[in-house]
């Protein structure tokens, strides 16, 4: 960490700071130049808050340079972290996975019906909500337990691995038998207690990006569950609120290679939540592998006009079987495969 002292502070103040730091566990290294005093504090500690700093008198500003998460930095596992399903399917690896199916559980012949779609055009993995965070509680909410079992048979059935929200604590054992990988939905990235718990189980848990967190909150947020134990995190970048309205969310594909540089998880890409309607999901799924995601996470409904959430933002059939072609042809580009 850099302290900047103001050109103004007194050796007082300086020793005042250098106190503070050598208290916090730091070693200090001072520098005094012809107009200011920097002071450069190293250690290993990274649970402290620069503003414990920055509040002190003579302070000008406080600049850290290690990161505040340990397991999920790149540093922690430069090689990168593959999580592998149990059908032998890798995230992470070269191929970028994609897990389609419809927003909601909502009946066996939709589910069925989509399975097949998505797993005949080359998903790997099926979506499904059973437990639905919707914004409204007049609005359809899951079928639970029901929607679990179906998917189950439904990704036995077509050779797909299975991927559904937990929403809270009491669903993961309930969910651990239907499921290979526990979606945290955005509104529940910071709920802490979920992501402790998730850190005791040993199944692999895709954890998405909060509607208005920030990338280093994100990272924070999956320390919760590696620090836990459980190293199988997958993040997911869906699209953060902004000022535009012409989408639902901004997809913020820069996330991507950012977090590829921070830390060694892989990441996907969800370009239906990210955009909210279905012209623009495609556009973004062949940028989001242009740009180096590690899977993508796609709404793709039998009947999407039907679908009881998220229809809009859902891909006809065709057009997920179209947009499956275009990114055969744009993984190989930037050394992929699908
Ligand atoms: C979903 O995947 O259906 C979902 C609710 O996503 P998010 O948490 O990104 O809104
Ligand atoms: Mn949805």
């Amino acid at each position: 960490m850099i302290v900047a002292m103001w050109e103004s502070a007194t050796d007082d103040q300086i020793q005042e700071v250098t106190n503070h730091l050598v208290k916090m566990g730091f070693a200090v290294h001072r520098t005094t130049g012809a107009r200011q005093s920097v002071l450069a504090a190293v250690g290993k500690r990274i649970d402290f808050d620069i503003r414990e700093l920055e509040v002190l008198p003579g302070v000008q500003g406080v600049h850290r340079i290690s990161a505040p998460y340990k397991l999920v930095g790149r540093e922690f596992r430069h090689e990168g972290t593959i999580v592998r399903l149990p059908n032998g399917v890798e995230i992470g690896g070269k191929q970028v996975v994609v897990m389609a199916g419809p927003c909601s559980v909502e009946s066996r012949e939709q589910l069925f019906a989509a399975a097949e779609i998505v797993g005949r055009a080359g998903a790997k993995v099926l979506r499904g909500g059973a437990f639905k965070p919707r914004s409204s509680p007049y609005t359809f909410q899951g079928l639970g337990l029901d929607a679990l079992k179906l998917l189950r048979e439904a990704g036995d059935c077509y050779g797909l691995m299975v991927i559904s929200e937990v929403m809270e604590i009491s669903q993961i054992e309930l969910m651990l038998p239907y499921i290979d990988i526990f979606q945290v939905g955005a509104r529940n990235m910071q709920n802490f207690n979920l992501l402790r718990e998730l850190g005791k189980v040993r199944k692999p848990v895709l954890m998405k990006r909060g509607i208005a967190a920030t990338i280093e909150e994100m990272l924070l947020s999956a320390e919760y569950i590696m620090s836990g134990g459980n190293y199988q995190v997958i993040l997911c970048e869906r699209g953060i609120r902004t000022f535009e309205t012409y989408t639902r969310n901004t997809l913020d594909i820069s996330a991507i290679p950012v977090v590829h540089k921070l830390s060694h998880l892989p990441i996907t890409s969800d370009p239906s939540h990210g955009t909210g309607l279905r012209d623009k999901v495609a556009p973004m799924a062949c940028a989001s592998v242009a740009a180096g995601a590690d899977a993508l996470l796609i709404e793709v409904h039998p009947s999407p006009d039907e679908a009881l959430s998220d229809g809009a933002q859902s891909l006809f059939p065709e057009q997920f079987a179209e947009l499956m072609d275009q990114l055969r042809m744009i993984a190989p580009a930037v050394g992929r495969t699908i």
